[in-house]
């Protein structure tokens, strides 16, 4: 089992503990604070339900979790080293030298500094080679997001295996080609947020009125194409050439501030936070966080299902991930059920049924050999009769599994039993009966099943019995 250890479990390192466990690793955490094991378990609580429904197959098994008295402790045995403490350098380098002592030299030492260059943090390091920064974003176990950025002193490899480890975890390593402070996306955010400070300041507009030009305009647009490729759209058939001549001059007119940052009065100061508290205060942080964490799993798996950006991300690291193991009965889905899954009655959709026996299904006729290649070949079963019985109310957050059962297996007729249990105390939420003939695609009509599918399924019938 490999073993990640986190420095700094505060908002940010409880974010990559959360990331790190559920991705089946173990790990070591140090933080000195009294509070910090209260803190991470809160963030863990969240991740632990927000994570696991971004996938339609479940994740690995969950790592364990350690709290350390010591860095020493903490850094032992691990391949990965995480350093999320508070944004002072000296503070930084002094821990990053220190964990060199113990520390293996084949080991990750990554920072999660939102703006010191790898250079920096590696001044005065024993092996400052093995340093350099991981920056990720909040809640980091859903962004996926991860800039990695090293120095003169960082040799590809080392980074690109570093990015490799990151991919496992699901994350979207962005490589930096060239270090510099605050790297790629703070130096965007901070320059919408300056331009935000300002328009409060000035009277122009709220902290929500900013947040509406966001959430209901190109914040849509830049979640699922970013700047360029929505200015190219915006160009028209002309494209990007022409999006630059007609906006490029506005840029020299006194649109934006630009480098002027309004001063931090106490006035602005309480006029935002004000404003704030008028615009979010009715939710505390946690209700806030939940929002939030609801929210981008639907949005990420709606991209999911278009195979887009961060979905299309979804999609390649759930390809790694194992598939339920064929046993008696068959495991054919082990699942979380996801917040977009249910419906105003708060359980899950009666559609949603539907989809998780028809994935069941699937799986058997993988079990069974009736898969893409068979059904390249012109062979595949249809379904024509489904009999569900919803026993008990499903909700967001459960893991399910599905058991399936061959009942019946006569030349074209197939007969499948699936139970859909939760795992927790193994209650049978519903049950379903599929009927199923087989066909030929080429005449559309039913035929025989290929002789080594009608042998797996002779074999499956005597395994499972004729249990209904
Ligand atoms: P935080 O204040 O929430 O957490 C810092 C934690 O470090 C605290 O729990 C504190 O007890 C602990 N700590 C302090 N001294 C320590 C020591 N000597 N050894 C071990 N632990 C120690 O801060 P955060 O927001 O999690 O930020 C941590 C880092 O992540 C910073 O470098 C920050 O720039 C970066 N970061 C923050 C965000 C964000 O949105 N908050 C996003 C990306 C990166």
């Amino acid at each position: 089992m490999s073993r990640a250890a986190i420095i700094g479990g505060g908002v940010i390192g409880g974010g990559w503990a959360a990331r790190f466990l559920l991705n089946g690793w173990d790990v070591a955490i140090y933080d000195p604070d009294p509070e910090a094991a209260r803190k991470i378990n809160d963030v863990l609580a969240g991740a632990r339900r927000a994570l696991p429904m971004l996938y339609d197959r479940a994740l690995p098994a969950e790592g364990e979790l350690t709290f350390c008295e010591t860095l020493e402790d903490a850094v032992t045995g691990a391949i990965w080293i995480q350093e999320s403490v508070p944004e002072r350098l000296a503070l930084k380098q002094s821990i990053l030298k220190s964990l060199q002592d113990t520390v293996s030299e084949r080991a990750v030492i990554g920072s999660s500094t939102s703006g010191f260059k790898p250079s920096d943090l590696q001044k005065g390091a024993m092996r400052p080679g093995q340093i350099i920064v991981t920056h990720p974003f909040n809640p980091v176990y859903l962004i996926p997001l991860v800039e990695v950025v090293g120095s003169a002193a960082n040799d590809d490899a080392f980074l690109t295996a570093a990015e490799a480890t990151l991919t496992q975890l699901g994350m979207f390593p962005l490589r930096v080609r060239a270090e510099i402070d605050a790297h790629i996306a703070d130096r965007l955010l901070e320059a919408v947020w300056r331009e935000a400070l300002w328009l409060v300041s000035d009277g122009i507009a709220t902290t929500e009125d900013i947040d509406n030009a966001i959430r209901y305009g190109f914040g849509l647009r830049w979640a699922q194409m970013g700047l360029f490729e929505t200015y190219r759209i915006a160009g028209g058939e002309a494209g990007m050439t022409h999006f630059m001549e007609q906006f490029g001059p506005a840029l020299s007119w006194p649109w934006t501030k630009l480098m002027d940052v309004p001063e931090f009065t106490p006035e602005l100061v309480d006029l935002i936070a004000s404003q704030s508290d008028q615009q979010s205060g009715a939710l505390d942080i946690r209700a806030l966080e939940r929002l939030r964490d609801d929210n981008l799993v639907a949005l990420m798996r709606a991209l999911k299902q278009r195979d887009a950006a961060a979905g299309a991300l979804l999609n390649a690291h759930e390809a790694t991930l194992g598939k339920p193991q064929t046993a008696v009965p068959l495991v054919s889905v082990r699942r979380v059920i996801p917040v977009d899954w249910t419906d105003y009655n708060g359980h899950m959709n009666e559609g949603r049924y539907g989809q998780v026996f028809s994935d069941a299904a699937d799986a058997v006729m993988a079990e069974i050999g009736a898969d893409a290649a068979y059904i390249a070949g012109g062979l595949s079963y249809f379904t024509v009769e489904t009999t569900i019985n919803y026993l008990v109310e499903t909700h967001a957050g459960e893991v399910v599994e599905v058991h399936s059962r061959i009942t019946l297996a006569d030349g074209k007729k197939l007969r499948i039993w699936h139970e859909m249990i939760r795992r927790a105390d193994g209650v049978v939420l519903a049950n379903c009966d599929q009927f199923l003939l087989h066909v030929s695609l080429e005449t559309r009509a039913s035929c025989r099943p290929a002789p080594q599918v009608l042998a797996r399924l002779d074999a499956l019938v005597k395994q499972h019995g004729a249990t209904e």
